[in-house]
């Protein structure tokens, strides 16, 4: 059933709505502008409604009454959904001031349309959001800004429409325009001195990555640029200087410089950490954290925004998380670069956790508490900057250390090898001393050999010959040896020609005196500095040795003797060692022809031999 009206009564019916209304919004608590506030924050004043069918005009809204509810929070906040929202709060203009500047500040609001209702008419309307080049702004900044003009000691309404992809978040706030003029050159000199730290730091990393061929500096250049861009594109700088056109290039750079700045920053941390050497298990989680950002940042492409954005949000909550507890375990397991760098993460983290503190007013809302997350960003980029110096100091210190061990085993190899060289030097001037002492020993009797004795003779009569002092050569022959032999045997012999040796050598321990097998049963005794007295006597003595006390055999104590024959001289230089010799023989033989048992010294100027004392 169809009801019919009059135009007239539908007419009234719509005034009177209208009235009401409008009596509502004048009834409201109004948002109140004075001259002395040089900042209005709309917090509570903001009515709110939701559109999801996108259906309602602003028209409509003037005209019905629908079910406006009231904001509870301090900034409008709805989080990700596909909704229209429509915001209205009244402003009442109690200053001289005709125009003020409403600000949002959250640039990445897809589309926002601002109204401004007087008499419950629309007087003025902007069409605004990301979506819409930079250009078409009635400001250009940043942020949305819209000047508000309205008469001094009037009321009017604000109506917002805001439909975004990204959170839904409207942050309104009413600014004088002088003194949003001052606060936004503040706000431009500390955004300014951000992203200048972190230029300079990317710079510097730069650097040391061409210097020092580590790529966990170009990974962390990679995450500083992209942290960098991140805020940029967040703060709505990036729309403004970088592509004021291109609208959907905005929404997309967003996730897709975030999603970077986590794989940048987890492949930095896998090669600043060297989760290699934490552990196996540890190294396989962290290369499934680098691989998944990896994957988000290539989905981030095709993905729309609002879902890729909840996508790389939640993957940053994980890395995060984990990249913190990361470094507490480094720092726990010693490594002393793993100090800066929890710290630097931690302080991302609180200043992450300031920001949300003010927004829910648990925090005052000033200066520090807005740009804590781009202090902390900052802060945390400088120490890790430090860190990766400490990790070169940490490696400098490494290298050192073993360059000193090698160093230490170098010498100690060295050492040891001059000790060996020492010892077989040693071993080996030992064997040769072995060897000569051998070469100049008579085996059978164990003293010196005639090779011995040619030698040291002929040296002796050089010696001799030059500092013209007198030497003696003895020949000593056993008496009638041949019978022994022919009796007892060779051994016997043997025996009897060591005891010989023996005696011989015990009458001749004057120092320099040389005993000497000459060969066969004859032996020789060099007596340097002697004369033919002093050689008598020594003859003399070995004579006696032999002849008065029987030599021990194998078979029992035989009676042995011997002849002595001498040559005591001042050598000449044209002498030779057969000269003094052959004297020798020739006196032993005198010895023999005389009896055997006797001492017969040569007389060179006689040319005959001398007994020197009667044989015995
Ligand atoms: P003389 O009093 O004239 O010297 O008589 P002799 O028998 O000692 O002299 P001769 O020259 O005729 O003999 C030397 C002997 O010395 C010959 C040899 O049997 C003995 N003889 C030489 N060399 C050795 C030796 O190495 N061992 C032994 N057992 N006998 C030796
Ligand atoms: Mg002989
Ligand atoms: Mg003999």
């Amino acid at each position: 059933m169809q009801t019919s009206h009059s135009p007239g009564l539908q007419t009234l019916t719509r005034a009177l709505t209208a009235m009401l209304m409008w009596c509502c919004v004048w009834s409201a608590q109004a948002v109140e502008l004075h001259s002395r506030h040089s900042l209005i924050e709309v917090k509570h004043d903001i009515q709110y409604l939701e559109d999801p069918e996108h259906s309602l005009s602003p028209q409509q809204l003037l005209q019905t009454q629908p079910n406006w509810r009231k904001n509870p929070d301090a900034i409008f906040n709805q989080g990700y959904n596909h909704s229209s929202w429509w915001l209205r709060f009244p402003i009442d203009n109690r200053s001289q001031i005709h125009e003020w500047i409403m600000e949002i500040s959250y640039p990445v609001l897809d589309h926002l349309d601002v109204y401004l209702i007087e008499n419950n008419q629309i007087k003025q309307s902007w069409l605004l959001g990301d979506k819409k080049p930079f250009t078409a702004r009635p400001i250009l900044h940043r942020n949305f800004l819209i000047p508000i003009r309205v008469t001094p000691a009037t009321r009017a309404e604000i109506l917002v429409k805001v439909r975004t992809t990204s959170a839904v978040q409207v942050p309104i706030n009413i600014w004088q325009p002088e003194s949003f003029n001052q606060h936004n050159e503040q706000r431009s000199a500390l955004q300014g001195y951000f992203f200048g730290g972190l230029g300079i730091i990317a710079i510097y990393n730069l650097l040391m990555f061409l210097a020092l061929k580590d790529r966990a500096y170009l990974y962390y250049v990679g995450y500083v640029v992209c942290v960098a861009l991140f805020v940029a594109c967040l703060g709505g700088w990036a729309f403004q200087y970088f592509w004021p056109n291109a609208t959907d290039w905005n929404d997309r750079a967003i996730v897709l410089f975030l999603s970077i700045a986590l794989f940048s920053g987890s492949m930095f941390v896998r090669l600043f950490l060297n989760t290699r050497d934490i552990s196996k298990s540890i190294h396989s989680i962290q290369n499934v954290v680098v691989s998944s950002s990896l994957i988000v940042a290539m989905l981030t492409l095709v993905l729309p925004y609002n879902l890729s954005i909840r996508l790389v949000i939640a993957i940053a909550a994980i890395i995060c998380s984990w990249g913190l507890g990361l470094g507490v375990f480094a720092w726990h397991r010693g490594l002393a670069a793993a100090r800066y760098y929890t710290v630097a993460w931690a302080m991302l983290l609180i200043s992450a956790l300031v920001l949300a503190l003010s927004k829910v007013h648990i925090l005052p809302s000033n200066v520090i508490t807005e740009n804590a997350i781009q202090a902390g960003t900052l802060l945390e980029a400088v120490l890790l900057s430090f860190a990766m110096a400490e990790r070169i100091n940490q490696e400098r210190a490494l290298r050192f250390n073993a360059q000193q061990q090698a160093l230490q085993s170098q010498t100690q190899a060295r050492e040891e090898l001059e000790l060996r060289v020492t010892e077989r030097t040693q071993e080996l001037e030992e064997a040769n001393h072995k060897l000569l002492e051998l070469s100049q020993t008579d085996q059978l009797t164990g003293i010196k050999n005639r090779g011995f004795l040619d030698l040291y003779l002929d040296k002796q009569i050089r010696r001799f010959a030059e500092s013209q002092r007198s030497m003696t050569v003895l020949l000593i022959d056993a008496d009638h040896f041949k019978p022994i032999n022919d009796t007892h045997g060779h051994q016997v012999g043997d025996d009897c020609l060591q005891e010989i040796a023996r005696r011989v050598e015990n009458e001749t321990r004057w120092p320099g005196d040389i005993a000497a097998r000459y060969g066969g049963e004859e032996f020789c005794v060099i007596l340097p500095d002697t004369g033919l007295a002093g050689a008598n006597i020594v003859a003399e003595r070995i004579r006696k040795s032999v002849a008065e006390a029987p030599v021990n055999t194998r078979i029992g104590p035989l009676n042995l003797s011997v002849s002595i024959g001498g040559y005591a001289a001042i050598p000449n230089t044209a002498q030779e060692p057969a000269d003094f010799l052959s004297y020798a023989d020739k006196a032993l033989y005198a010895a023999k022809g005389n009896g055997r048992n006797q001492v017969q010294f040569f007389n060179a100027s006689e040319s005959q031999t001398d007994s020197a004392l009667p044989p015995s």
